[in-house]
This record gives structure tokens, C-alpha cells and sequence, in this order.
């Protein structure tokens, strides 16, 4: 008797789409770029490049950009990702703002929107808000076609399903946020996730972060969120909620955190720590802070401490002394749990940096592990407050460029 052993083969449109994605990626990360150079990258042959270039120039994902004018032997054409391949609109729902911008195929903003959401009492309020801003980002590519829509929300964001399954800081549960973005716009590829996870990504791909496999990346604003990126990818967890840093419990005792627990770091290092700090200042918050605040303290803002900071205000740089400590503090155990290579900080309270950083730098060489220390830096997110929407912005393009065979033309 014969023995036939059936082998599984791979699929030849499974293989055609790796090597799509290959090609995008390569242009992606290294562009302009011509056939041969390809070949030479990606191990592929010259005839299969030039036949998925062929069918990338077609779907228009890539253009060609003129003849190389360097280098031995006859020009050649050089290629990059087509930015006029169609529009992306990446959003932010903040705890207290809403942020969107338009971009373009190549990542390059081409609009950009933030407002402020303390006026809006209601959840249905916010999402009115939220929907009628991105359709005004949407409007702006009117005419290029909409590839994709990203949205980065505080909290624990499901991605499979896009739900938001808890958003303490807003007080917020359970709401379908993938649903109702797909609902105003059926025929757009809809993705959500966190926005310190959204944000890392966003200075992974187009900021500070580029170049570096471990990072850790610390987003304050009315909370604090934390994201962790592994050779180059974003570290989720078991199931999806990995880097909760905020909620991690550094004071037993301390104040109560909206997620239900009590002395969470997010509790020390927030803007509401902050604001906190400068309300409970033993001699009170000056003249100079109350005049920058109009005389109401509820109307303190990140960027007014600063300013406050930065006029010499007693109450403001003892509030941001005391944030920057503590931020230092759990940055040099994550160090230390972690050994980043870079830990950048993003969010509204990156606004006053400069009086954070040296704090922090400060309080990682003394305490943390000197080999964990001396391995990494802790910098700025390049791209400050927008660094979520311009995640979103990577999300949508990393999507075609892992899977260009569901990639379609969008209607204009
Ligand atoms: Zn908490």
C-alpha cells in the first residue's frame, strides 16, 4: 500500500497578498524606492516585483515619482506610496476635550481640530459633538475618498469590537463606539482603541519613538494612560488591557480613584493632581495664578500652570514639583520592570515638560536599577497632544499595508 502524504500548500492569493504587503511596507519604510531596489529588499524576483507594483499602481496605493538621477548604469523609477491614494480621519475622545485631524495617505496632516468638551454635560452630548467633528474632518477630504477612520478613547477600549468598556474618568461604560461611527459612515473601515496605545503607535510610526523596539509610553492628562511597545509592536495583554499603569497603586491610603480603588498613580500624576495641589497650597494659589485664571481656580488649565511656572509662582511650581516627583517615582519602577529603551511622555501635562523631565530624569538615576537607568531615555512625545490622532493615522495605513487585497477604491 502506498502512503500519500497530502502537504497543506500555500495559497497563491495568500502568497500574492504577503508579498503586496511586503512591497508596501518596504516603500513604506524606506521610500522612494525602485524596482530593483525591491527585488534586492524583499528576496522577491524582478519580474514578481514588477507585476506587484504594477497591480499597487493600479489600486493607486503607489505612484511613481521620477527617474533615480544618482548611481551607476541607466535610471531608474523610482516609486512611493501614492499620499493622494484617498483620506484619514484619526480622532481622540478625550475626558475633557475632543481632537481630530485629517491626513492624507502618506501620514501628512492636512487638517486639524481640538475643542474643548467642559461645557458638555451629557454622554449623548459628547458623542453628538464628537460625530458632528468628524464629519467636519471628513468634509475636508471631500473629494479624495475616505480610506479609513480611527478613534482613540481613554479607558479600557475593546478593539475587537470596539466598545468602551470602561472610561472611569468619564464615567462612561459599555458604549459601542465602533457602532456608531460605522453607522455614520457604513462604508469606512472603522478601528477603536485606547489612546495611550493609539498614541504610542503614533510616535512609534511618525514621532519620537521611531527607530525603537522597547518603549514606554506615558500619557497624562485628566488621567494618566500607559502603553508598552515590543519590537515594535504594541504589548496588549491577555485580553486586550494590558499597561492600566494609572491604576496601579502607589499610595494605599491615598485619595480615591474613579476606578473604584484608592491612591492609583493617576491619583498623584494627572492635571487633576495638579489643580489639586495648587488648590490646597498652603498659602493659597497667588495673585499671579488667580489673575492668569481669571480669578476662578475651576478654570485652571495645564498650559496656564505652566505659564504660571514659568512667571516664578510659588503655588504652581510647587504643584508641578510634587507631579514631576511622583511621575518619576512609578517611571523608574516601570523602568526598572520593563528596561525600555525610551520612555516618552505624552498627554495634556506634557505641555509643561520643561518642568517634568529634568524631575524625572532626576528621580529614574536615583532610584531606579543603574543598568535599567543608564539603557534608556526619557523624551518628549514629538508629536505633544496630538500624538493619538496621529496613531490613528497609522492605524488606518498600517491596516492596508498588512492586508491590501481587501483594500477597495473608497467612493469619492
Ligand atoms: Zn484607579
Amino acid at each position: 500500500m502506498s502512503l500519500r502524504v497530502r502537504h497543506r500548500t500555500g495559497d497563491q492569493a495568500l502568497v500574492r497578498e504577503i508579498n503586496l504587503s511586503l512591497i508596501l511596507k518596504r516603500l513604506s519604510d524606506h521610500a522612494a524606492l525602485s524596482r530593483a531596489t525591491l527585488a534586492e529588499l524583499t528576496g522577491l524576483n524582478k519580474s514578481t516585483v514588477s507585476s506587484l507594483v504594477q497591480e499597487l499602481i493600479s489600486m493607486q496605493l503607489v505612484r511613481e515619482v521620477g527617474l533615480s538621477s544618482s548611481g551607476i548604469g541607466r535610471p531608474s523609477m523610482l516609486l512611493e506610496l501614492n499620499p493622494g491614494a484617498g483620506a484619514i480621519v484619526a480622532a481622540e475622545l478625550g475626558v475633557d476635550f475632543l481632537s481630530a485631524v485629517c491626513a492624507d495617505f502618506g501620514g501628512k496632516v492636512i487638517w486639524r481640530k481640538r475643542e474643548s468638551t467642559r461645557s458638555l454635560t451629557s454622554q449623548q452630548a459628547i458623542l453628538d459633538r464628537l460625530l458632528a467633528l468628524v464629519r467636519e474632518a471628513a468634509g475636508e477630504c471631500a473629494g479624495c475618498g475616505l480610506l479609513g477612520l480611527a478613534l482613540g478613547a481613554p479607558g479600557l477600549a475593546d478593539r475587537a469590537t470596539g466598545t468602551l468598556l470602561f472610561a472611569p474618568n468619564l464615567k462612561w461604560e459599555n458604549v459601542p463606539l465602533h457602532d456608531i461611527l460605522q453607522a455614520a459612515f457604513p462604508t469606512t473601515p472603522v478601528f477603536v482603541d485606547n489612546e495611550a496605545n493609539m498614541a504610542a503607535l503614533g510616535e512609534t510610526t511618525f514621532g519620537a519613538a521611531q527607530g525603537y523596539d522597547e518603549v514606554l509610553f506615558i500619557s497624562v492628562g485628566v488621567g494618566l494612560g500607559g502603553a508598552v511597545v515590543r519590537g515594535g509592536q504594541i504589548v496588549r495583554g491577555k485580553t486586550g488591557f494590558a499597561s492600566e499603569f494609572g491604576h496601579m497603586t502607589m499610595d494605599p491610603d491615598g485619595q480615591p480613584c474613579n476606578c473604584g480603588n484608592r491612591g492609583c498613580w493617576e491619583t498623584q500624576v494627572s492635571q487633576s493632581a495638579l489643580f489639586r495641589h495648587i488648590r490646597s497650597a498652603p498659602d493659597g494659589a497667588s495673585g499671579r495664578l488667580r489673575a492668569l485664571a481669571n480669578g476662578d481656580l475651576d478654570q485652571l488649565s495645564v498650559p496656564l500652570v505652566a505659564q504660571a511656572g514659568r512667571d516664578g509662582d510659588p503655588a504652581a511650581l510647587g504643584a508641578l514639583d510634587r507631579v514631576a516627583h511622583d511621575l518619576g517615582v512609578g517611571v523608574a519602577s516601570l523602568v526598572n520592570a520593563l528596561n525600555p529603551g525610551l520612555v516618552v511622555l505624552g498627554g495634556t501635562l506634557s505641555l509643561a515638560a520643561e518642568f517634568l523631565l529634568p524631575v524625572v530624569q532626576a528621580e529614574l538615576e536615583r532610584r531606579a536599577l543603574p543598568w535599567n537607568a543608564r539603557a534608556t531615555r526619557v523624551i518628549l512625545a514629538q508629536h505633544g497632544v496630538d500624538a493619538c490622532v496621529m496613531g490613528g493615522v497609522a492605524t488606518v495605513i498600517q491596516s492596508i499595508l498588512l492586508e491590501p487585497g481587501n483594500f477597495t477604491m473608497p467612493s469619492v
